[in-house]
């Protein structure tokens, strides 16, 4: 018997052989729970450790969950939108492997699109077991994200939110390849509401967000919904255009009255070394939107799967991307 799924869970891996037992596990608890069918979608993001082992031997105990597996690692993002590009449920639940973010407020999360809500995403209230470094900055991103951008996005919200059938069809329909999830759910729209979790310390082993990807994920950010960025090194350029007139007149009438030059040699390196600096920041900055656009324009898919597991032929997009 193949009745409907109704939700579908979807969970990111990258080297977690240390906790997707008891991810699924605790998954599979919560969601029997709900007495209505479900399957859960595991993308292996190209791990080097016995993840995929793992997630086979469950596959093969239990088929509702299905298993992507990436050719390499293509990262968080990609990894999420190939569970939403493959997912069936009418409901999906985007969720961390870690147990970082609970199981059981899926359950909330269930019950407040039962009251007509596409889009529940999780509120961080409080995050245990994170480092200071961890805490502050990303407080501080998604404060800078929300003055930068004129679209409405939550403060303090990960990837982990439950969204409507509709809504991800509206999310698989944007082709962009550096993918700032989290902002996309913003920008569509639709019906939203929250529920508030205290974000758990991880289950077991290391963050797989290092520094690196950290800032990689926050640019994406922050270019994918605003410019910004682009217009303050505008404006920049303005101020220092303006202060540079002013002095000079300054050193003209000085030049005028007194007679006197005002040559001071450290100044004058000080001032170029800041300028300096002020120009290659604002190309910096360019080249953060030439690169993504220079992206966008080899048009290559957000991700290669390998293979599969639990997964027919017959299920919708893979039939076609097969
Ligand atoms: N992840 C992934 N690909 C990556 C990095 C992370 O699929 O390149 C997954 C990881 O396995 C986890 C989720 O993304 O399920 C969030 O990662 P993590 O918990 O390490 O991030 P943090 O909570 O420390 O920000
Ligand atoms: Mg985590």
């Amino acid at each position: 018997m193949n009745s409907k799924i109704i939700y579908s869970i979807v969970v990111p891996l990258y080297n977690e052989e240390l906790v997707v037992k008891e991810t699924y596990r605790r998954l599979k608890s919560v969601m029997d729970s709900t007495k209505e069918n479900y399957e859960i979608v595991f993308i292996n993001d190209g791990s080097k450790d016995k993840t995929v082992d793992i997630v086979e031997d469950i596959c093969r105990e239990d088929e509702k969950i299905k298993l992507i597996n990436f050719s390499r690692n293509f990262g968080h993002q990609a990894a999420i939108t190939a569970g939403m590009d493959m997912a069936l449920g009418s409901a999906i639940v985007v969720i961390d492997a870690d147990l970082q973010d609970p199981p059981e407020v899926i359950l909330e999360m269930i019950k407040k699109w039962k009251e007509g809500y596409e889009v529940v995403y999780g509120k961080r209230a409080k995050r245990e077991g994170e480092t200071f470094f961890k805490k502050f900055t990303a407080k501080a991103f998604y404060r800078i994200l929300k003055s930068m951008t004129s679209v409405d996005i939550p403060v303090d919200t990960g990837d982990f939110r439950l969204i409507d059938r509709k809504v991800c069809d509206a999310l698989i329909a944007l082709p962009e390849k550096n993918r700032y999830v989290r902002g996309l759910v913003s920008w569509v729209g639709y019906k939203q509401t929250c529920v508030e979790f205290v974000r758990q310390e991880r289950f077991a082993g290391e963050t797989k967000y290092p520094l690196k990807k950290m800032i990689k994920l926050a640019l994406d950010g922050i270019t994918s919904l605003s410019y910004k960025p682009l217009v303050i090194s505008g404006y920049l350029g303005m101020v220092t255009f303006i202060a540079g007139i002013i002095s000079t007149m300054g050193v003209i009438i000085n030049q005028l009255i007194n007679g006197t030059e005002i040559i001071s040699l450290p100044l004058i390196l000080a001032v170029n070394v800041a300028m300096f600096g002020l120009t290659l920041g604002c190309i910096g900055i360019m080249g953060q939107y030439i690169g993504r656009i220079f992206d966008e324009s080899k048009g290559r898919p957000i991700y290669i799967i390998k293979d599969t597991i639990n997964y027919k032929r017959v299920d919708k997009r893979y039939e076609i991307s097969c």
